[in-house]
């Protein structure tokens, strides 16, 4: 090996290493901000080696690439509102896809026919399944990105005739790949494998209800990966194949977790569009008791024990600091606090404890649903912050229900239960909650910071 090929594979050697550091110090609130920088510098080094090892004629359009892609990701970041962070990464998921499948395309495309007839077939399946790959994860999150942002309903959209357009996509994958490897100077397969993929990952993505979106979010993110690693493969870039075995299996321990916390196989989400709709069983009927956040704060007031379970609506709310400022208060008239987090709460994976830990909320009353349901008796009072799926008795009660068998906090055992939120509107699933009308259950209606501020100010006057 030349000192020149030393150096380079010296450097992709560290790029792997920050990523592989990066990756351990994301996995905790207090570090994470870190992981992101070493994984940052991993990726300019991995970034400025793969240039330096190409004969790189002319750096022209690279730079325009460079600056209009950085100053897009960068205004993203500066941009993004926290509520928006889980699109904005199925997004950014799709463009991995997107660049998997142009970087195929490319490979193809800069072939002429001699270096065709003299590359090996195997070549010409790595490029397909980059294609494939890439363009189910492009589309596939893209509609992901809708669900998420609310641009397109959150409910499985299932139609006459889903399950055989299913069947008949898998078999031309296999059809179209073997044509696209054996005859890869007929431009027509790379059109097709190209349209095959993308209306694939359209189907798959649709027919997918809310609720099991953080499986789907997950699984495209380990697609990204294995895209990637595809592509590099098919361009013989150690890095590309490296870096994409890690997105591809962290992604995929990610989507383990997912399912495990939603109590569904893997296969159980992917294929719920395919199967045949279920019966919703009873209607839900009752009556809603509401009260005012002074009623509330008379009641907290009494409390001995009291339990907190945020959820999407506390994100939408901004509602932490004010949150943590009432825990302060019940916890000098001595009432002891503590949070319930569901795995699944809000729209990404530990996008509670980051709330949570923004607003100074010590890490050590924070309890898993878990630790907390058998306990549930024991709380004079659950306040239920923004938060409906994660607390929806449909989940155990309801056997046709979307969400059936699907963890949540059992809230409705404890002793009073306060749902602070805008109306008694279904969650991210559509799933109408019978916690509202449970005879323990009083709602606080309005958006959940002016509530807590209210009996925060109760509090004051008292
Ligand atoms: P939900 O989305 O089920 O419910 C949130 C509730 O917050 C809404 O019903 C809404 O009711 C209320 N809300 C919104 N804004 C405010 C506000 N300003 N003040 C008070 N309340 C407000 O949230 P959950 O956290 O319970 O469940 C998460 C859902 O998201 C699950 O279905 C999960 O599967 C899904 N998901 C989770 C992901 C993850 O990785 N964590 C990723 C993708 C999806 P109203 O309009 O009446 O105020």
């Amino acid at each position: 090996m030349s000192d020149s090929a030393l150096i380079i594979n010296l450097a992709y050697v560290l790029a792997t290493t920050l990523f592989i550091v990066g990756l351990k110090l994301l996995s905790h609130p207090s570090s994470a901000k870190k992981g992101n920088l070493v994984s940052a510098i991993g990726m300019f080094i991995a970034v400025v080696v793969t240039l330096i090892d190409h004969q790189i004629i002319s750096y022209h359009w690279i730079l325009v690439g460079f600056v209009i892609g950085g100053a897009y990701g960068a205004w993203k970041a500066k941009t993004v509102e926290m509520t928006q962070m889980p699109e904005m990464v199925s997004l950014f998921n799709g463009y991995g896809g997107a660049a998997s499948l142009l970087l195929g395309w490319a490979t193809i495309s800069g072939m002429n026919t001699i270096t065709m007839a003299t590359t090996d077939t195997l070549i010409f399946v790595t490029v397909f399944l980059t294609i494939l790959i890439g363009g189910i994860t492009f589309s596939g999150s893209v509609i992901a990105w809708g669900k998420l942002s609310g641009k397109m309903s959150s409910k499985a959209f299932i139609f006459t005739g889903l399950r055989e357009l299913s069947i008949l996509h898998l078999i031309a994958f296999f059809v179209v790949g073997y044509l696209f490897a054996t005859d890869p100077s007929n431009p027509v397969w790379l059109y097709v494998s190209i349209a095959l993929a993308l209306s694939f990952g359209i189907w798959a993505t649709i027919s997918i209800g809310g609720a099991d979106m953080p499986v789907v979010i997950a699984l495209l993110n380990s697609y990204s990966g294995v895209a990637a690693c595809a592509a590099g493969l098919a361009v013989e870039n150690t890095i590309l194949i490296v870096t994409g075995l890690l997105v591809g299996a962290s992604g995929l321990i990610l989507t383990n977790i997912m399912c495990k916390a939603m109590n569904r196989s893997l296969m159980n989400v992917l294929l719920s569009g395919f199967a045949k709709p279920v019966e919703m069983g009873e209607a839900i009927e009752g009556e809603v008791k509401i009260m005012s956040a002074q009623d509330a704060f008379y009641v907290l007031e009494a409390a001995q024990s009291v339990l907190v379970v945020p959820g999407y609506g506390m994100a939408v709310a901004q509602a932490q600091h004010a949150v943590r400022e009432m825990q302060s208060l019940l916890e000098e008239n001595n009432c002891t606090v503590e949070y319930a987090i569901h795995p699944v709460a809000g729209r990404m994976p530990g996008h509670m404890n980051v709330l949570l830990a923004e607003a100074d909320v010590p890490y050590d009353l924070l309890c898993e649903m878990d630790d907390v349901n058998p306990r549930m008796e024991n709380y004079d009072v659950v306040i239920v912050i923004g938060a409906n799926d994660v607390v929806n008795p449909a989940a155990k009660e309801m056997k046709g229900s979307p969400i059936y068998g699907m963890p949540v906090i059992e809230v409705y055992r404890a002793k009073t239960v306060f749902v602070l939120k805008r109306s008694a509107n279904a969650g991210f699933a559509g799933v109408d909650n019978p916690l509202f009308f449970k005879d323990n259950t009083r709602m606080v209606l309005g958006d959940a910071k002016d509530t807590i501020n209210s009996i925060i100010r109760e509090f004051g006057d008292d």
